[in-house]
């Protein structure tokens, strides 16, 4: 499941269309129906936790009511409206990928099942005639934006086919560049609400909060994905994080000392960034027990499948001797 840093890096890729106009529309999603996109002008993006937003502007000035507060425009480059000339030559797009793109690239969308399995990407129909759009990306488990590429199959199917991946979304732009979006669930959404003080990834995070959510009489293990204070946190920065800090995710945060929880937030927030950079620099990312069989020391390390009763259960590695529980766990009492 992308978490905050992937996400992040999604964002980093669609903000450098902000500006431009979309030319042309593809993509398998039924449900969003693309072609709604067509010649609208995408006027900013933002990231909150694991959830991204696009802004699409039916205009190429942007304006109107409702745009984020703190300065979200800031970054928009001077907006490009010789474009929009050449745009309206272009001829407005067939309904189901009849369409060809020059580099063939549609033709693989019309191999697509579009049975009724596939519902994921739930969306209204059409967004507001008019009103600023915004759209919003969730990723699911396996959800990806490429820019200027497509995703290729790494590997054949059941049938022994190489196909590759059909995206849910393409957009091309005037810029020449164009955005791939696959397995995301897309929908029209209100003004996205700004919280960074939740965002792990912000530096506006808000430390004392999260400690306070921490320090609940329940397992950390539990908290740290809550997105109400860990927005972007996800199952890989979990258990990295509580393996640095040395606590067994089941230990309950009630019981930990202050100095124990400021490490757990210290290491949440900075292995997010170290992997949000390596992503950048294009550097595997590195951890020491998610997935592993050894902790670095060299001790076993410990799964199971963990969550609150009736809530997300996530598999969950742990070192048992780096990671000692808290309280310690009940031995068996045999009474003869
Ligand atoms: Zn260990």
């Amino acid at each position: 499941m992308p978490e905050g840093p992937s996400v992040r890096k999604f964002h980093h890729l669609v903000s450098t269309f902000v500006g431009q106009q979309v030319l042309k529309t593809g993509g398998s999603s039924k449900k969003l129906c693309p072609a709604t996109l067509q010649s609208l002008w995408l006027q900013d993006t933002q990231v909150h936790g694991k959830k991204l937003f696009l802004r699409f502007d039916a205009d190429a000035e942007g304006e109107g009511e409702g745009g984020a507060p703190g300065g979200s425009h800031q970054h928009l480059e001077p907006l490009r409206k010789t474009a929009r000339k050449e745009a309206a030559g272009d001829p407005a797009p067939e309904a189901s990928g009849q369409k060809t793109a020059a580099d063939g690239s549609f033709q693989s969308m019309e191999l697509l099942p579009r049975g009724p399995g596939d519902s994921s990407d739930l969306a209204g129909d059409s967004p507001l005639p008019g009103a600023q759009q915004w759209l919003q990306v969730s990723f699911g488990l396996f959800g990806s934006i490429w820019a200027n590429e497509f995703s290729r199959a790494k590997k054949a199917n059941k049938r022994g086919d190489w196909r590759d991946p059909v995206p849910r979304l393409v957009l091309y732009f005037d810029g020449g560049g164009f955005l791939a979006f696959y397995n995301c669930q897309m929908s029209w959404s209100p003004t996205p609400v700004v919280e960074p003080h939740r965002d792990i990834l912000s530096e506006e995070f808000h430390r004392g909060q999260a400690l306070e959510a921490l320090g609940q009489p329940q397992p950390v293990c539990y908290t740290l994905l809550d997105q109400r204070y860990f927005s972007g946190l996800g199952n890989i920065i979990k258990n990295e994080a509580l393996y640095r800090a040395r606590i067994h995710p089941l230990s309950l945060g009630s019981l930990l000392t202050s100095p124990c929880l400021e490490t757990l937030v210290d290491h949440v927030v900075a292995f997010s960034a170290e992997w949000l950079q390596g992503k950048f620099q294009g550097q595997p990312r590195h951890t020491q027990v998610y997935q592993k069989e050894q902790c670095p020391s060299g001790h076993q390390v410990l799964r199971e499948v963990l969550g609150p009763p009736g809530g997300l259960q996530r598999l969950t590695w742990w070192c048992p001797q780096c990671q000692p529980r808290v309280p310690p766990e009940e031995t068996p009492q045999h009474q003869s």
